[in-house]
């Protein structure tokens, strides 16, 4: 069974209001719920597994749900796990990986922020292992595009729930505030833990 963490970030931060944060904070515990739920039918020994149908079956159903379900807490945990920061630039190791792959951390931020304009549902950067480099990705869904061995390290969740209470859609200047309120101490323990 999975355990909804608690974070720091579920408060007033700067430009993002409680009332949102709280709001967020639900729906990542319906996620766990949902996700324990399906998790305790697959492991049951419920399913019908003669039934399995790539048309339309429970064991289909299930399978596909489990991982919105999982994708809906990993990214949330990603997402308000490094908030609560207050913006600013990465240093150290995390700021050299970013000069070396996408010029200048301004440049990074300009091409997320479009990354992030672009998406349905997320935008990520990445560190991928296999390729030893860090870029950007989108999800339309939170269990869409997302490529093996490779580790979340920014995540911007740019579904409306993330920020129409207060910016409407104004999409642009909630992912301005979010930048504003990363935590880069911590993105930055999560890529030095990635790389290794
Ligand atoms: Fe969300």
């Amino acid at each position: 069974m999975y355990e909804a963490k608690k974070f720091d970030s579920i408060k007033e931060l700067n430009g993002i209001s409680e009332r949102t944060m709280t709001e967020h904070y639900k729906l990542y515990e319906g996620y766990v719920k949902k996700f324990n739920e399906i998790w305790e039918k697959l492991d049951g020994g419920e399913v019908d597994l003669g039934a399995a149908n790539q048309i339309y079956s429970e064991m289909r159903g299930l399978k596909v749900e489990m991982t919105f379900a999982l994708s809906g807490i990993k990214n949330h945990e990603v997402y308000f796990g490094h908030l609560g920061g207050s913006g600013g630039e990465p240093k150290g190791k995390l700021a050299d990986q970013i000069k070396k792959d996408m010029g200048s951390f301004q440049e990074w931020k300009d091409y997320f922020k479009a990354t992030g304009m672009a998406g349905r549902g997320w935008a990520w950067l990445v560190w991928d292992r296999d390729m030893g480099r860090l870029y950007d990705i989108i999800g339309d869904t939170q269990n869409t595009y997302v490529n093996w061995n490779s580790v979340p390290l920014v995540a911007l969740d740019v579904y409306e729930h993330a920020y129409f209470i207060d910016y409407g859609t104004k999409r642009a200047d909630y992912i301005e505030a979010f930048f504003n309120n990363l935590n880069w101490d911590v993105i930055e323990k999560n890529f030095e833990q990635a790389v290794e």
